[in-house]
């Protein structure tokens, strides 16, 4: 069995139902202060508590044979991290630590962690390699790095090992529509985008236009959450077909191809066929120009590839939009 923290959540929830496709049997553990019960795959068991509690942590490990540990909960919103840094911490440096604590304690040994390319910080390279030094700007982006070096630290003494998976941008949604992006409030930018497309905000905000790059707005690599859900089932296999050998890799996630903030509202525009009005507005604070993945690593060790390009991407989140335009609220629960 393997366990899922913030499973109900948006990357999470896509993970799950995969697993879950693939025949794994899958517990979830999310406090559903973002997620949403009504994502969660009804073939998983779904277990409702909080990563700081140290008795559920207990009794999940106590009572089901957990082979491996997936860990998506946390906070991860750059803008938020500024204003709120112990939020990022707390949530997911101190909450980490303490999941750890708990898997040592009860031998479990492999553990795939949800890292950023917010790491990198700003870059000096046009693609972005895992060889490159971490130098994050953000809090959110630090809080992750901590963990990474928590990990290497652990796998050196205890009999652990992990896989860290640098996530670039995630986009899109299940290919059959039925579970999506959903965070309240949003802030990503395809969601603001496509939201706006349906007529649920007068216009899209722009934050920046003076950035060091082609257009003037930030490029980032946008990554379908399938395909990324893809690279977690391969870390995940490459790690259980491991006994004696113990692992500890890092992994970027990405397209490998850079997309501007006014390049992505074209791509809306034409995959919609509705036209977007912008509003230019000052830059976010804590925001990188350009962040685009070398995913080299991935593909040459573990096989991964993505299948999803950008318009697909957005043509399958567009979806999920159409027939959930309230998200999640009109869902049934299937863990009642
Ligand atoms: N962005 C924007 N308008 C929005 C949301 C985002 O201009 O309504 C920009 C944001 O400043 C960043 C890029 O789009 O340069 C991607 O932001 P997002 O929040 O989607 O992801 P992040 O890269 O921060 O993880």
């Amino acid at each position: 069995m393997i366990l899922i923290t913030g499973g109900a959540g948006y990357i999470g929830s896509h993970v799950v139902r995969d697993l879950a496709d693939k025949g794994y049997s899958v517990l979830v553990l999310d406090n559903l202060s973002t997620g949403h019960v009504e994502s969660v795959d009804e073939r998983a068991i779904f277990i409702r508590g909080d990563m700081g509690d140290r008795g559920v942590l207990e009794e999940i490990f106590a009572a089901y044979p957990i082979k491996a540990v997936m860990h998506f909960a946390g906070s991860c919103l750059v803008g938020e991290s500024v204003n709120f840094p112990l939020k990022y911490y707390h949530n997911n440096v101190s909450n980490t630590v303490q999941l750890l604590h708990k898997m040592i304690e009860h031998k479990i040994r492999s553990f795939i962690f949800s890292s950023t390319c917010a790491t990198y910080g700003i870059p000096n390279q046009e693609t972005i390699t895992e060889f490159l030094t971490p130098n994050p700007i953000n809090p959110y982006g630090k809080s992750k790095l901590m963990i990474e070096t928590i990990l290497n630290s652990i796998s050196e003494i205890y009999d652990f090992q992990y896989i860290t998976l640098r996530y670039f941008n995630v986009a899109g949604a299940h290919h059959t529509g039925e579970i999506g992006e959903d965070h309240n409030p949003e802030s990503h930018l395809i969601p603001n985008i496509l939201g706006h497309l349906q007529g649920k905000t007068p216009y899209i905000e722009i934050f920046g236009d003076d950035y060091p790059t082609p257009d003037g707005t930030c490029i980032r690599d946008y990554i379908h959450v399938t395909d990324l859900s893809e690279g977690h089932i391969l870390a995940l296999e490459y790690l259980l077909q491991s006994s004696s050998q113990k692992i500890a890799e890092t992994f970027n996630l990405g397209n490998e191809r850079g997309v501007s903030v006014l390049e992505m509202i074209k791509l809306c525009e034409q995959v919609t066929g509705v036209k977007a009005y912008v509003k230019m507005q000052p830059r976010r604070i804590g925001d990188p120009p350009r962040l685009v993945a070398s995913s080299r690593k991935i593909k040459d060790m573990l096989g991964w590839s993505a299948k999803y390009d950008i318009k697909t991407t957005i043509e399958t989140a567009w979806n999920w939009y159409q027939k959930h335009p309230n998200g999640y609220k009109e869902k049934n629960n299937p863990h009642q």
